[in-house]
Parts: structure tokens; C-alpha cells; sequence
């Protein structure tokens, strides 16, 4: 998962605005300090204004917003709510259920499930958690979904590419064909009785970091409907879910303005209750492209153009088809909209390896599942879209502020 080095964090950690440092994100009167942490940590930045509500009779709700370190990147927990102790009991609970997703499928954590798993499997049967045997499931069953191109067992092709950019080296052919015979989604043994996972040959591992970050999205999701709050977002490294409406009157034209030039406002605009507005970024800089409004489901970006190394001076995406045991060049942001974070998450991921045209075959495909594809270079962007996908409505020229997906 990513380890991003970004504003957010900085200020995040230097403003305290962490869980416990919870603070009403309109509050500029009174948090003067705290607003720079208003910058969202995304890829997909949100573009929600914060404001409150201060019509007479009119429930006052406002936005609230937290960020922490979680799964090596930043999570990003938005509720709107009455009041503060509600926000923060919320939050606590969502954060909970991300430590808790990070603490069985961390596949650098020794006694964690994956751990136990990658380090035993090859031995015989381990068992692990309800919850991680649920994510393996489903990574299988998207491994099948995309001919093979999501895959969880490609840890050994990274290992051997993380290796050759060390080195500043390609790999020879023997070498990727040597790693291959070690991956395979299909080889994995899993006992839905017993929850145990298995491998049939030693060297193998699993890496569920092209899926577990939706998957803890959905959790603390459902953590923070379960505390009763109506509406908000919950972002881990730039795959996000948004749930409930924006009360109207949290949102608003000039409020949208300013945050788009990531400044802060309260919004004035009163009105029925909104979709929530987001960012795509481009891939080729650090501005937004389009600005989406997603009225519920999760959103996903994947892509290679922050998180990268090199061999030899050409870049090395941390994305590999398993098919061939190559990086993925092409495309270069995939954005994936879905029923949850699980879902899209797994297919921004295995779209970016299938490509442009396979990819949005394979969204066009499936109910509920809307694609957004950037690809090509910098000079001859060529962009193309399911026909679900929401409206894109431009933003260029604004920067974002986002971490890398
Ligand atoms: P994401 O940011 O969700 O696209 O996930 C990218 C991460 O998933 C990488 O950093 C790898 O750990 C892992 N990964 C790379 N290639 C694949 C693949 N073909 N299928 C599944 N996971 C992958
Ligand atoms: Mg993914």
C-alpha cells in the first residue's frame, strides 16, 4: 500500500487533527489553526465545502472531518453530524474498523492472518479470520472476473521487479518465467469450511493491496452508519465511499469554488439534499481534471504515475500483468465506480491491467460498475468512458492535493 509524503500528512500531524484532534470543518472563526488539515488526502479529491447549518429551525448539522495514518497511507473520515460527541463516537468506531482490516490483511505484519498465511501456507492449511477469508474470496472470484489479470499472488513478480530497480536491471526471461511458475490466483486451496488457505508450492504470497484498502472503506462505512450517522465519506488512499446525501445546505456553488482552489468557506446555499462532489485528478500533473458528483458507492483510482520506480530511466508501475509478468505502461488512471469500496477497488486495479478497451468492455459489462479511463501520454491524452459514468464537469487548472493511488 502506498506511502505517501504529502501536505496532508504534514499537516495533519502538525495541527493534531487526527481522531482525537476531531474539529467541525466549517469552524474557521474558531479553528483558524485547523483549516489547512481541511486538505483532503486524495486522489480523488473530495471537493465538499465545509459549512454548518444556521437557519433557525433547521438541524444543525455540520461536516466533520479526521484523518490518520492507516495501511501505510492516509484515511480520511468525513461525517456530517449533530454535534461533535456523536462525530467523534462515530469516527472511533470507523478508524476502529480500519485498524482492525489492517491488523488480519497487512502482508507485512508477521502474526497478521496474510503473514501467518504467506509465511506457512506452502506447509499446509492456515487458518484465518471470517473477514480475510471473505476478501480472499472475492479477490478470487475477481481474478476469474478479469481472465486473470487481478491477481493477488503477483508478490513474487514485485519482489523480482523490486529487486531489478534496484539493481537498475531488467529481469532476464528465465528469471520471470522462474517467478510466474510461483503465481496464480487459481493454484490457491481454499476450505470455505475449515477457513483455511493453502498453497500448493512454496514461494508463493499473497498481497491484498490492490483490494483490502476498499474493503476496510466498506467497514468503516458500515461502523459509522451503525453509530446512526446519515451521510459521509470515508477515504483510504484514494479509494473512498461516500454514503447519505449533503444536506443542501452544506454544500453550495461558491462554496464548490472555493474549495476547487483548496481555500476554505462556509457554504450558503440551503436547498435539498446533494450528491457529493469529487475530483478526478489528471495523471500527467498535479491538476484536477473533472470534477464528478457520486451520490452514493465506492470510487476508485488506480494508476502508475506517482507510484513508480525505474529501471535503466524508464518507469516501473507497481502494477504488474500477471499474464506476462510485465509493469503495466498503459493506462495511466483507471477511476471505478461501484456499489462498494471492495468492488471498485479490485476493478480499478484489474481494468488497469486488462487496458483500455478490454477494461471497459469488462465494465460495460457488469450492473453497477461505471469506468473512467486516462491513457496515452501527457501530449496525446485519450480518455474514454462508460456510458453510466457520471458527468464529468471540467476543473482544469486547479491543483490537487491528493495522495498517490
Ligand atoms: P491499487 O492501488 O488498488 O491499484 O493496488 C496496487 C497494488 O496491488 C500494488 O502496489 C501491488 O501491491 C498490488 N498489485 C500489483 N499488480 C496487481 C495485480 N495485477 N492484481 C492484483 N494486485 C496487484
Ligand atoms: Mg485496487
Amino acid at each position: 500500500m502506498t506511502q505517501p509524503r504529502n501536505r496532508a500528512r504534514q499537516t495533519a500531524s502538525a495541527t493534531g487533527a487526527r481522531s482525537s484532534g476531531l474539529f467541525p470543518a466549517w469552524g474557521s472563526a474558531l479553528f483558524p489553526a485547523l483549516l489547512p488539515a481541511l486538505v483532503p488526502a486524495l486522489i480523488l479529491a473530495l471537493l465538499v465545502t465545509p459549512a454548518c447549518s444556521r437557519d433557525a429551525g433547521a438541524p444543525h448539522l455540520a461536516k466533520y472531518v479526521a484523518s490518520r495514518d492507516v495501511m501505510s497511507t492516509i484515511a480520511t473520515i468525513t461525517a456530517i453530524a449533530p454535534d461533535p460527541a456523536t462525530a467523534s463516537a462515530a469516527m472511533d468506531a470507523a478508524f476502529a474498523a480500519l485498524d482492525s482490516v489492517e491488523a488480519h490483511m497487512s502482508a507485512f505484519r508477521e502474526e497478521s492472518d496474510l503473514g501467518r498465511v504467506n509465511r506457512d501456507a506452502a506447509r499446509g492449511p492456515v487458518q484465518v479470520s471470517p473477514e480475510t477469508f471473505a476478501v480472499l474470496s472475492e479477490a478470487l472470484r475477481f481474478s476469474r472476473l478479469t481472465g486473470g489479470a487481478f491477481d493477488v499472488t503477483v508478490g513474487p513478480l514485485l519482489e523480482l521487479w523490486r529487486t531489478c530497480a534496484r539493481e537498475d536491471r531488467w529481469p532476464t526471461a528465465e528469471q520471470l518465467d522462474a517467478v510466474r511458475s510461483r503465481v496464480g490466483s487459481e493454484r490457491v486451496i481454499l476450505d470455505a469450511d475449515r477457513r483455511t488457505v493453502a498453497f500448493p508450492v512454496a514461494g508463493m504470497r499473497i498481497d491484498l493491496g490492490a483490494i483490502a484498502k476498499g474493503y476496510a472503506v466498506d467497514r468503516a462505512v458500515a461502523a459509522l452508519r451503525a453509530q446512526k450517522i446519515a451521510a459521509g465519506i470515508v477515504e483510504v488512499g484514494g479509494d473512498l465511499v461516500c454514503f447519505g446525501a449533503i444536506p443542501g445546505n452544506l454544500i453550495g456553488e461558491e462554496a464548490e469554488r472555493e474549495i476547487e482552489s483548496m481555500r476554505t468557506s462556509r457554504a450558503v446555499v440551503a436547498g435539498d439534499p446533494e450528491p457529493w462532489p469529487l475530483g478526478i485528478q489528471s495523471p500527467f500533473g498535479e491538476e484536477l481534471l473533472a470534477k464528478v458528483r457520486v451520490r452514493e458507492g465506492g470510487v476508485a483510482t488506480s494508476g502508475h504515475y506517482r507510484r513508480f520506480t525505474t529501471i535503466a530511466g524508464q518507469r516501473i508501475s507497481h502494477i504488474v500483468d500477471p499474464r506476462t509478468g510485465w509493469p503495466v505502461g498503459n493506462p495511466a488512471s483507471v477511476t471505478v465506480i461501484a456499489t462498494d469500496g471492495l468492488t471498485s477497488d479490485a476493478l480499478a486495479t484489474g481494468i488497469t491491467v486488462l487496458g483500455l478497451e478490454a477494461g471497459l468492455a469488462l465494465a460495460d459489462s457488469l450492473p453497477g460498475v461505471e469506468a473512467f479511463i486516462i491513457a496515452g501520454q501527457a501530449d496525446a491524452p485519450v480518455m474514454k468512458a462508460t456510458a453510466g459514468f457520471p458527468e464529468r464537469e471540467p476543473l482544469a487548472g486547479r491543483k490537487a492535493e491528493g495522495s498517490a493511488p
